[in-house]
C-alpha cells in the first residue's frame, strides 16, 4: 500500500518556483533517502508533505486519501476530523532537534502523546522509557535539553516522534547540525528502526549511509527529481549533476 503520494506538488516562494512539479510515492516498509544540492528543495519538499507549509499546485495523500490539493488556485484540506487521522500517522525529526527546553527529555517525549493524543499518563511514561532505553537515554528522563549533547538530543527528538506511534517518519538532515564524532550514534539509531520495519524518508548528506539504508534514492536538484531508484542505480548513474554533486563529497 502506499502510505504516502505527493503528485506533482508544486511550491513557489516570492514568485520563484522551489518545487516544480514533483511527484513521489512512498509504500508501506519502505526506506526513501533524498538528496541533493542544498537549495534543491529537500526541506520544502518535507515540509510540503508533512503540511508546515501549504502546496501551491498538485496533491497530496496518506494511505490514499487526500490530505491536501489545489482547487481553483487555492489549497484544500479535508475537515478538522480527518486532517487530524491524517497528522497522526507522520512524524518529523528536524535539522535542530527541537526539543522544549523548559521540558524535561520525558516530558519533551509523553507531552504531545498525552495531550494530543489524549492517552493514558501512565501508558504513555512507561512506553517513553522503552523508548528511551531504545536510544540508549535511559538514564536522562530527567534531564534537560541543555545537560545532554547534539547526539543526545536528536535521539530524544526521535523517541518523540516515535512515542506519537507514527506509519511513516520523516528525517530533515537529522546529523548535520552534530560534529562528526556525533553523527554515528544517531545514524546507528536511525539504522535501528530500518530493521523494525518503520517507513521513513530521509533527507540526508550522509552517503554511504544513504546507499546503505536505502530501499529508494532521490536525487532533487533545482526543485525537480533529477533521478530516482536503486542505490545501485542512483548512485552509478551516469548523470552530471549527480557526478558534480557525489563530487563535492570525496
Ligand atoms: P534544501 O533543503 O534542499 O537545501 P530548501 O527547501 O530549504 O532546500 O530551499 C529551496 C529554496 O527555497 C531555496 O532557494 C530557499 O532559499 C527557498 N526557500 C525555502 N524556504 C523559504 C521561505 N520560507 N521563504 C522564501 N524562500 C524560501
Ligand atoms: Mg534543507
Amino acid at each position: 500500500m502506499k502510505l504516502l503520494e505527493m503528485n506533482h506538488i508544486k511550491k513557489e516562494f516570492d514568485g520563484l518556483g522551489v518545487l516544480k512539479d514533483i511527484s513521489l510515492a512512498v509504500e508501506e516498509g519502505e526506506i526513501v533517502s533524498i538528496i541533493g544540492p542544498s537549495g534543491s528543495g529537500k526541506s520544502t519538499m518535507l515540509r510540503c508533505a508533512t503540511m508546515l507549509e501549504e502546496i501551491d499546485g498538485g496533491e497530496i495523500l496518506y494511505m490514499g486519501k487526500k490530505a491536501a490539493w489545489v482547487e481553483n488556485g487555492k489549497v484544500m484540506h479535508p475537515d478538522k476530523k480527518e486532517m487530524k487521522e491524517i497528522r497522526s500517522c507522520f512524524g518529523l525529526v528536524f535539522q535542530n532537534f527541537n526539543l522544549f527546553p523548559h521540558y524535561s527529555v520525558l516530558k519533551n517525549i509523553a507531552d504531545a502523546p498525552i495531550h494530543v493524543q489524549k492517552r493514558d499518563k501512565g501508558e504513555v511514561y512507561k512506553e517513553a522509557m522503552e523508548l528511551l532505553k531504545k536510544m540508549g537515554l535511559e538514564d536522562k528522563a530527567d534531564a534537560y535539553p541543555y545537560q545532554l549533547s547534539g547526539g543526545q538530543c536528536q535521539r530524544v527528538a526521535i523517541a518523540r516522534a516515535l512515542a506519537l506511534n507514527p506509519k511513516i517518519l520523516f528525517f530533515d538532515e537529522p546529523t548535520s547540525a552534530l560534529d562528526p564524532e556525533l553523527t554515528g550514534e544517531v545514524l546507528k539509531v536511525i539504522k535501528s528502526l530500518a530493521d523494525l520495519d518503520i517507513t521513513m524518508v530521509i533527507v540526508t548528506h550522509e552517503m554511504e549511509f544513504a546507499k546503505n539504508i536505502s530501499d529508494r534514492v532521490i536525487f532533487m536538484d533545482k526543485g525537480v527529481v533529477a533521478l530516482e531508484g536503486t542505490p545501485e542505480e542512483v548512485f552509478g548513474a551516469d548523470h552530471t549533476r549527480m557526478k558534480e554533486f557525489l563530487g563535492k563529497f570525496h
